[in-house]
């Protein structure tokens, strides 16, 4: 039998490991199909404690694509996100929710939907075919939602995240308040982190009109710990920006607790750009945006709109 390997992105996030090793659970379970759960990056510190807090094994790095595999994409579609060396002709499935940018030469199995997280999704389809979820995957799954919902308070946070969340933690029982504040206090270390990790380790590139845009993001609980390293992450933002050749570069650091963002702005390019779409004043290189927390749905749209005009 063609064997499935299940991945998500490059820097990949938690969702994009947890979705992809519950996704396994339910490959085997609801259609009985031999699937394995892979990763397309190194673990962030958020990542390796939700693995480490319910004794999972990391998954394997992905590398080639054999013969007689297939791929499954989870948490990603578009060509910017996927690993290296993958073939498109090799995916037969994908389960996401962020936009579609995909063409596909055949018919796939593509499930996206606008909810909160691909975690959210893949728990949605176990209780659908009414497939028994295990203890670990409802763990896995739960954290993967309070993770990408930023603890459900996100703008991303939809009605079906809470209830798939509450019907998750009957499976897991886990305290989450608790549970949620070790896994952001972990989401914030700067342990082993440097500030190449910092501006990559959750950065997407967009194609923004005619212009090539580059976000980076770091979601933190304390970001005073980022913002002491300013100086370095511009340099190295305006390095990116010249080496990828991008149109523009911008950095957001995400206060995850009090829900608002400190955009940087690395040029007076970006700062034409920040001021005409955001409207917030520049200080000291840095945009103060209140409620501001998420790339997708409110600074890549907003900027996207201003771009393609
Ligand atoms: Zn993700
Ligand atoms: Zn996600």
């Amino acid at each position: 039998m063609n064997r499935i390997l299940i991945v998500g992105h490059k820097n990949p996030d938690t969702d994009s490991i947890v979705s992809a090793i519950a996704a396994q659970e339910f490959f085997a379970k609801a259609w009985g199909k031999d699937a394995k759960a892979h990763r397309a990056g190194v673990l962030n510190n958020e990542t390796k404690f939700v693995l480490e807090s319910f004794g999972v094994e990391m998954p394997e790095m992905i590398s080639a694509v054999g013969d007689d595999e297939s791929v499954a994409l989870v948490d990603h579609n578009e060509t910017s996100q996927v690993f290296e060396a993958l073939d498109f002709g090799k995916v037969d499935f994908i389960f996401d929710h962020h936009k579609v940018a995909i063409v596909t030469e055949k018919p796939i199995f593509c499930r996206v939907e606008p909810i909160g997280s691909t975690s959210s999704l893949i728990a949605k389809m176990f209780f659908e075919k009414n497939v028994e979820i295990s203890e670990t995957s409802a763990k896995l799954l739960l954290a993967g939602i309070l993770s990408d919902t930023l603890n459900l308070l996100g703008p991303t946070t939809t009605e079906e995240d809470k209830i798939l969340a509450g019907k998750l933690n009957e499976i897991a029982k886990i305290e989450i308040e608790k549970f949620v504040a070790e896994m952001f206090k972990a989401k914030s270390s700067l342990e082993g982190i440097s500030v190449e990790d910092i501006i990559t380790l959750d950065y997407k590139d967009f194609e923004m009109g005619k212009h090539k845009v580059g976000v980076g993001t770091w979601e933190t609980t304390f970001p005073e710990s980022v913002n002491e390293k300013k100086d370095e992450i511009l340099a190295a933002l305006r390095k990116k920006k010249e080496d990828a050749g991008l149109g523009y570069v911008f950095f957001m650091v995400v206060d995850i607790i009090a829900q608002n963002c400190q955009l940087y702005v690395i040029g007076e390019d970006e700062k034409v750009l920040a001021e005409k779409v955001f409207g917030g004043k520049l200080e000291n290189d840095m945009m103060f945006l209140p409620g501001v927390v998420s790339r997708k749905k409110q600074i890549a749209p907003q900027l996207t709109e201003e771009l393609s005009k």
